[in-house]
């Protein structure tokens, strides 16, 4: 189990409130056990919920404790490997079918919002930025590519049209799409908890599962209780630690920090990002960042698979903010934090059955915000009786991670590989 970065983030000093949720006592029974709430295991829990099931959601911390609710915000399209790796595992007409349920992915998340009346700042609209001028021509391949799709809602933009919207020198043309946006986090975490909790879903914090067994007849154990359920979803993803030994080796969590200024007021944040959009580049290792709805800079970036904490992460994060944005030298920094993105070996998601009663589904490689709202539904919807879409996705290959002591240090190469490719490419 990674070190819990626990820093108040922006998120938890800026959320809606919300009800905190007893730990579990004592033996229960319940059709679906969920450990973890998530985007993932709260998408699952609404999904059985509102069919009739009866769930009970385990959580070690609180709702929105992991990536959930500390993640840039951003809604991303598609999938963090790109179609052309599922294409090679899948081969082409299923690799589209996976990206039309990736599009269905961002209407799930958006439908939510609506039908369930979450406040959580919402915003459309997103650029891709590229930080050297030589690699136009794969933005350019990226929107055929997506057009092609039938995802036609982008624009490219040259270095100059870019610099009108986006206050930085830095880059040299930027891929728009209408189609992408951010939001807050922890809010919609919320919201989707308070949703599955109108359906009639048990949610328990405080309850982390020291046992899961996935026999015919499944339980979740916990310090203090048990549940004895007809099925098991393990909705973890980063924080999944070693309890589940057949999933230890099939995601591998690598951190990513986040900072957020003091506020700038509207006329200076516009002059950042003119229209607002979330931004990301298009390096291995990204830097992203947005403007939140109190005008301030979030920018989030970096990335470590050692899971040690530097000691001053603002002043550690400040520098590649400033790097782009030298007019931020001045701001201060109000919140910084950071938390683990589950990636797998191939950044394609992991999703599959550990056995008849036992479903899975993580690893979104850094971009699962609107992705595991989908997971979370394709394993409520196998569960009920219809696996073919959740078959779709769990068809894709996974090789593990080394395990042992070789693991850290072999992936902190492979990041320092990345870091060189990005620097030199
Ligand atoms: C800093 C950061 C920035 C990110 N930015 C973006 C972004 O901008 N866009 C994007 O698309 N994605 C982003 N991601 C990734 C995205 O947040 C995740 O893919 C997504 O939130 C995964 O949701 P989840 O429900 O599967 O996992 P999580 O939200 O991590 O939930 C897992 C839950 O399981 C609980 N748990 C673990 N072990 C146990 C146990 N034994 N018993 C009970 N409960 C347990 C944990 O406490 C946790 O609450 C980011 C992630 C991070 C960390």
């Amino acid at each position: 189990m990674p070190k819990s970065i626990s820093l108040p983030s922006y998120y938890q000093a800026t959320a809606s409130s919300s009800p905190r949720h007893p730990p579990l006592q004592g033996d229960v029974s319940a059709d679906v056990c969920i450990v973890g709430a998530g985007y993932t295991g709260l998408s699952a829990a609404i999904e059985l919920a509102e069919a009739g099931y009866k769930v009970v959601v385990v959580e070690a911390e609180t709702v929105g404790h992991g990536a959930s609710g500390r993640n840039g915000g951003q809604i991303c399209t598609g999938f963090s490997a790109g179609q052309e790796k599922i294409a090679a595992q899948l081969g082409k007409a299923d690799a589209r079918r996976c990206f039309a349920l990736a599009e269905e992915a961002k209407l799930l998340l958006k439908e939510r919002i609506t039908r369930y009346g979450i406040d959580c700042s919402l915003r459309w609209g997103y650029l891709h930025v590229l930080p050297k001028p030589n690699r136009f021509d794969g933005l350019k391949q990226w929107k055929a590519e997506w057009d092609d799709l039938g995802y036609t809602d982008t624009q490219l933009l040259s270095k100059a049209e870019l610099e009108e919207k986006l206050g930085s020198k830095a880059y040299h043309g930027a891929l728009r799409e209408g189609g992408a946006g951010h939001f807050h986090p922890l809010n919609y975490c919320f919201g989707l908890a308070r949703a599955a909790i109108s359906a009639g879903a048990a949610i328990h914090e405080g309850s982390r599962a020291v046992e899961v067994d996935t026999g015919e007849r499944p339980f979740v154990r916990t310090a203090q209780g048990r549940v004895n359920a007809k099925f098991v979803i393990i909705a973890c993803n980063a924080y999944l630690g070693r309890l589940v030994p057949k999933l230890y080796g099939k995601v591998m969590p690598v951190t990513s920090y986040i900072i957020a200024t003091e506020p700038l007021g509207e006329d200076r944040a516009r002059a950042f990002i003119r229209d607002g959009e979330a931004v990301a580049d298009t390096n291995f290792i990204v830097d992203y960042f947005r403007i939140t709805s109190d005008t301030r800079m979030l920018f989030g970036g970096r990335a470590s698979y050692t899971t040690l904490e530097p000691s001053d992460l603002g002043a550690y994060m400040k520098p590649r903010m400033t790097k782009i944005f030298p007019q931020l030298a001045d701001a201060r920094i109000d919140f910084a934090w950071g938390g683990f993105i589950a990636i797998t070996y191939n950044r394609i998601p992991d999703c599959g059955r550990l056995s008849p009663t036992a479903y899975y589904a993580h690893g979104y490689s850094g971009q699962g915000v609107a992705l595991a709202g989908l997971y979370g539904k394709l394993m409520a919807e196998a569960i009920r009786g219809t696996a073919e879409r959740f078959d779709l996705l769990s068809r894709v290959r996974h090789l593990p991670f080394p395990g042992g002591p070789v693991r850290v240090p072999m992936l902190a190469s492979a990041m320092l590989f990345y870091r060189l490719r990005d620097a030199l490419s």
